[in-house]
């Protein structure tokens, strides 16, 4: 059969198969549209159905989640723990709290993490979970409470050797402590290296809070160097203000670059001085506020409630706040305005028709599998520090993450060249995180 149309029929079996999960979709239709010459080179990828095995999760965990709240009624989420490949180590991935939260979520993140960690060339499979919970407005315990019941499910699913979760969106520290604290009690067991994203005091990274968003920074500015090009003196803009964004600002401050906004669900704000990231620290991370609260420190900064960020002329963009959350008109906004590099620091910020868009302009373009695997690399490395019953230091755990993130640049771009897209970093870490896990799954034999 013609490769296309391969291609074609098994996007298509694979949204009947899985109707009503329309980012699964738009995840495994981004990879299987960057596979065509790797199909035409690797007939025994076809032969294997390869891509079919993948688009099917070795396993997925569905369960209840009962729990009580301060007044004391009861509460019922469902959580989620999807395993989708161990083809090249323990399934990794994080877990994501939040209300919008289904299966076809946790399947799109989980399908992303096969190849995004395998990208990076570190023992690590392929997986996701999350609950439809929503740990806003929750005090501690009402956390806690959750946490515990949650893992009085999932414990038996995990382990250092099997499964190994770690934060998202809505797990931090906090959560992760109460999750390990009630896996250590059912299994008797202080085994660190079942989860990543702990405290530093025990087994932790030093780098964890800064992780995605340093990655990112680092990824773009090899992205820049290939055009003799650096973070310095250009203009910037970061949307949303979680840790991927506030550390993306801080490290593209350090390295020249001027962020002039960032944005949370209310809106965005705008700072033609450059953001103060101090402030911004301050209103997120201790006083849990609104970014709003900004311009009353800062009479030169404007805030527009519902403002689309993608307006604002800049040289480079990050989208670091969620899916979709760029669309085709925005990537002709930002072309029009003279962009020349975007990088998703979250997970599948730009629709297919942005990505295209800024693919025709000749616009850099990181796609989140490499971008964002920051996170995920400080997990592995986490991992490796446990393993080793040893403690590293921020300087010697950020310096490992800059040369993570330097390799797995070129890998993305070696691959890029190879297969005859040079320059197209979705194509390449499509590809070369594809043939990683294809060739040990083909080596594994049929399973
Ligand atoms: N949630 C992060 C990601 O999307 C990190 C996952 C991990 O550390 O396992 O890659």
């Amino acid at each position: 059969m013609d490769t296309q149309v391969n291609i074609e029929s098994i996007s298509e079996e694979i949204v009947e198969k899985n109707p009503g999960e329309p980012e699964f979709h738009q995840a495994v239709r981004e990879v299987v549209n960057s596979l065509g010459p790797v199909l035409d080179k690797h007939p025994e990828f076809v032969k294997e159905k390869i891509i079919q095995r993948l688009c099917e999760p070795d396993r997925q965990i569905l369960f209840r989640v009962p729990w009580q709240d301060d007044e004391g009624e009861v509460q019922v989420n469902r959580g989620f723990r999807v395993e989708f490949s161990n083809a090249l180590g323990p399934y990794k991935g994080g877990l994501r709290f939040h209300p919008s939260v289904y299966l076809g979520t946790v399947k799109f993140l989980g399908f992303e993490q096969i190849f995004k960690n395998s990208l990076l060339d570190l023992g690590i499979g392929g997986g996701k979970g999350g609950a439809d919970f929503d740990p806003k407005g929750k005090s501690d315990h009402e956390v806690m409470r959750f946490c515990q019941s949650f893992m009085t499910e999932l414990y038996r699913h995990i382990g250092e050797n099997t499964d190994v979760p770690a934060g998202d969106t809505g797990v931090g520290p906090r959560e992760i402590g109460y999750m390990f604290g009630q896996y250590k009690r059912i299994t008797n067991k202080y085994e660190t290296g079942t989860f990543t994203g702990k405290e530093v005091a025990w087994g932790g990274s030093p780098v964890r809070f800064e992780a995605t968003g340093y990655g990112c920074a680092y990824f773009v500015q090899e992205m820049l160097g290939t055009f003799d090009e650096s973070f310095e003196g250009k203009t910037c803009v970061v949307s949303g203000s979680g840790n991927v964004a506030l550390y993306a600002i801080e490290k593209i401050h350090e390295f020249g670059g001027k962020v002039v906004a960032c944005s949370d669900s209310g809106g965005v704000i705008r700072d033609d001085n450059g953001l103060d990231l101090e402030k911004i620290k301050q209103i997120k991370e201790v006083e849990r506020g609104r970014i709003s609260e900004y311009t009353d420190s800062h009479e030169d900064a404007s805030y527009e409630e519902g403002g689309n960020i993608w307006e604002i002329p800049c040289d480079v963009a990050l989208p670091c706040a969620t899916q979709n959350e760029l669309q085709e008109s925005d990537a002709g906004t930002l072309i029009e305005n003279g962009c020349i590099a975007v990088a998703e620091g979250a997970n599948m910020p730009c629709s297919p028709e942005a990505i295209q868009a800024f693919l025709e302009a000749n616009v850099a373009f990181g796609p989140g599998k490499a971008a964002n695997a920051g996170g995920v690399a400080i997990s592995a490395l986490e991992m490796q520090q446990n393993a080793g019953r040893q403690s590293w230091s921020f300087e010697y755990t950020d310096q490992q993450l800059r040369e993570t993130m330097q390799k797995l640049h070129a890998t993305c771009r070696d691959a890029a060249e190879e297969y005859g897209v040079p320059g197209n970093y979705v194509s390449g870490a499509n590809i070369a995180g594809f043939i990683k896990v294809a060739r040990a799954l083909v080596a594994q034999g049929l399973t």
